[in-house]
This record gives C-alpha cells, structure tokens and sequence, in this order.
C-alpha cells in the first residue's frame, strides 16, 4: 500500500467526500488538518506537524488517541468475532459490558440497550417511552419536554427534541410536537425556568411522555451549563407527575463534568440515560440506552408487546470489548481522580481570560472550559480568527461559532493541558488585541 500525499488526500476529499457541518465554499477554501496518525492528545499532520486535539475528537477521545489497551482490545477482539447480529444469538462481550455498565451506573438503571451512536441512543429511548406509555395505560402520553437550545443528535427523532433552531429549521414538517422550554442563562433564570415547566407539566401530565435533557452542561449549544439544583427539580417533578426523566449523557458522561455522569452532581437516576461518545472511548461507533427495571417490565406481554426496534450492529463484539476495556482502564488508571487537579488549570485560564475585552461568559466545569466572544451565535465565523492562530500554535480548536471551548481527553497528560491552555490564550490574545 503506498502512502498519498497531502496535497492527493485533499484533491480525493474536495472530490468525492461530503464533509458534516460545512458549505461547500468552505470545503473548497479551507485546508483540513490532514491527520495521518494520532497518539494521546497529540493528532500529527501529513507535514509531521502535530496538534493537541482541544476538543477531544468532538468529546470522544477520553481517553487520548491510541490508548495502547484500547489498540491491544481491538486486536485481540479482531482474531476472535468482529460481528454477528444478536438475532437469536448473542456472545460474551455484549453480556459482559451490560453487567460492567449497569455497575457503573446511577443505581436503579438496569437494562442495557445497545446502538451504535449518540442519535441512535437517544432515539431508543424516546421510541421505548412513547410505546411504553402506550401499552401501560396512559397512550396519549405521546408529547416529550426538552430544554431550548439541547442537542440531543441529527436523526429526526433527535433533531425533534433538539432546541437549536440553526440544526431544525430546513426540516420542520417533518419534526414531531416537542415542548422545547426556553433555557435560562444564570442559575436564576435556569430555577424560574424549571419552574414554569414545572407548571406545565402539571397542567399536561396527561400527555407528557418524557423529559429529555443534557445534565449539567448542553454540549453542542455552545457548552451552556445548567445548574445541578434544576436538574434535581427536573426529577422531583417527573417523579410527581410519574412520567420519565431520560439523561442524555453522550457529551456529559464519563467524567466530562467531574462525577461519573452529569446526574451525579444532583444525586439522581433518570428513567433513561444515553451514552455514546466516551462510552467507546470515541475509538469506535458505539452506544447504549440503560433503562429501569420498571420500563424494561413494561414490555413483557408478548410479541405484540416487545420493542420493535434495533440495528444491525446492536451489540457489536468489536464496539463493546472496546467499551469494556474503557470502563477498566477508567478503574486501573483512576481516572476520574485526576480530574480536580486539571478543572483547577481550565478555570485559572479561563478567568484570566475572562480579563480581556470582548471574552465573556468565561466558565469551567470539570474537563470543559469555555468563553464567549460576544458574536452572533452558532454560525458566527468569529472562531475562524481563533482556530487559525491556534492552529500555528499546535493546537486543533474546534469552536461552536463564537463559543471557544476545551474539552481534552480526560487523562490528558499536566504538561500537555498546560502547553493547550497557553497556546489557546496566547492565540486568543493575539486575535483579541486586534479587534
Ligand atoms: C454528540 C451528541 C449526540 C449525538 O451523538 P452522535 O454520535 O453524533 O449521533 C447526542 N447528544 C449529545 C448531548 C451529544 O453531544
């Protein structure tokens, strides 16, 4: 096999490939990074350059790039069952990552679904809500609440409970009716926010199948964060009206805010919770809804009342020993521990930056870190200046139009953290002191 140039990478990608999230103005005039090669934090260049991958791959790659047990996992997974649908079959490594997560989990979380992205999580879990209401005596609880500005995926399920116009618009008619209830944007307005759907919920009980939401910080919004006391009123008052809490911890999960998962700062369980992203350690497609022992009862009955839902890859061998050495390499190398002493380095940077003019909103919370530059929102183009000056210095920034974040791997090595956050203020201040 002989190697392209970069130059032949990039002729074949302008060609042929359709890139996510990008005009084809932009596809045809900005360079990608052409990575070759990654190691830990670092993704290296068809030139030999290398780069610290700021955003962690879109919030994948906790646990860095090429985790060596990860490589070891998908090898020796390789030589033994690299598929074979569970259609009237199963194999060891889906039974055992089920009992591995569900120990892992909020307790109370019991069954294990699986699916092979972040959407398809999320989908799951909505699908399994509406059929359960629908065949436990309440069917026209058909209607699900989520937050105004969530991201929750891009197939149309998730786009329906997604809150971000800019994701929603080219694709109204066919979005199903969701109560999107407008997010706050302190931890006042989040606590009138919560209660005014409280209301709400009240009134509707009848017909609210679920709640969906991202605990603690909504990730693709622009890294918005909520407060923890919202969350567990979400819960108290799903709880009272008895209809579901579904946690999309695809972003959140995984120690991303500190804790496990996001609902641990409220000292929650969901009905449903999501995970993607990490859950693989972004090595692979791969996902899984949990849910209740309660919803899991709720389809027994017969065929005519199982869940008739799943996809090819549901279970895949490869996907869950790779989530299973994840889930060990988090136990081994104590990996959530390591965090407070990073949160401390993101939150100093921050608040310097917080200093300059033009940066607002400057916010840390676990392994996210983010500022505001005060533009128009998600497709604002003011990040470019910012990625372009980061990219000079070794770092691939990923911002969320004018919402410049940080959101490593969670083991990212001090000395690497520290080289990405004076590289991301230097590269700031660079383009700051201009404007
Ligand atoms: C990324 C993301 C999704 C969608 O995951 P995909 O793997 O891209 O389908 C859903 N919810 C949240 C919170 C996410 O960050």
């Amino acid at each position: 096999m002989t190697n392209l140039t970069r130059d032949e990478i990039l002729a074949l990608d302008r060609r042929y490939v359709w890139r996510p999230y990008t005009s084809h103005e932009d596809h045809a005039a900005r360079d990608p990074v052409v990575v070759v090669r990654a190691q830990g934090v670092w993704l290296e260049d068809a030139n030999g350059h290398r780069y610290i991958d700021a955003s962690g791959s879109w919030w994948s790659s906790n646990l860095g790039h090429n985790h060596p047990r990860i490589v070891a996992a998908v090898r020796d997974q390789a030589e033994t069952l690299l598929h074979c649908a569970l259609a009237d079959a199963t194999h060891s490594e889906a039974a055992r990552l089920a009992e591995a997560i569900i120990h892992t989990a909020p307790p109370g979380l019991a069954r294990v679904f699986y699916s092979d992205d972040g959407s398809t999580a999320v989908e799951t879990a909505i699908k399994m809500a509406c059929q359960y209401w629908q065949q436990n005596g309440a069917p026209k609880r058909t209607r699900f609440v989520s937050l105004g500005g969530a991201f929750h995926g891009d197939t149309l399920g998730a786009v329906s409970v997604g809150g971000e116009p800019v994701f929603r618009r080219a694709f109204g008619p066919l979005l199903f009716d969701v109560v999107h209830m407008p997010a706050g944007n302190d931890d006042a307005s989040w606590e009138r926010a919560v209660t005014n759907l409280a209301d709400l919920l009240r009134r509707d009980r009848d017909t609210i199948a679920g709640v969906v939401v991202e605990p603690m910080i909504q990730g693709a919004a622009g890294m918005r964060f909520w407060p923890a006391s919202a969350l567990a009123e979400l819960r108290a008052i799903t709880k009272e009206i008895d209809t579901f809490l579904i946690a999309d911890e695809v972003f959140v999960g995984y120690g991303r805010t500190g804790p496990m998962w996001g609902v641990n700062h409220a000292g929650i369980t969901p009905d449903f919770l999501a995970t993607a992203k990490g859950f693989s350690g972004g090595a692979l497609p791969f996902a899984a809804t949990l849910a209740t022992e309660r919803v899991y009862e709720g389809f027994r009955g017969g065929r005519a009342r199982a869940l008739l839902h799943g996809h090819t890859f549901t279970g895949n061998p490869l996907g869950a020993r790779v989530a299973r050495e994840v889930l060990a390499i988090y136990r081994d190398e104590s990996v959530l521990a390591g965090i407070p002493a990073r949160t401390a380095l993101i939150r100093a940077c921050m608040d310097s930056l917080a200093t300059r003019r033009g940066i607002t909103n400057a916010r840390a919370l676990g392994m996210v870190g983010a500022v505001d530059l005060g533009g128009q929102g998600y497709l604002s183009d003011a990040g470019v200046a910012i990625t372009d000056a980061a990219r000079a210095r070794g770092i691939h920034l990923r911002p969320l139009g004018d919402t410049i974040y940080v959101s490593p791997a969670i083991n990212i090595p001090i000395s690497d953290l520290t080289t990405l956050l004076s590289g991301l203020s230097d590269s700031i201040n660079e383009v700051v002191a201009k404007v």
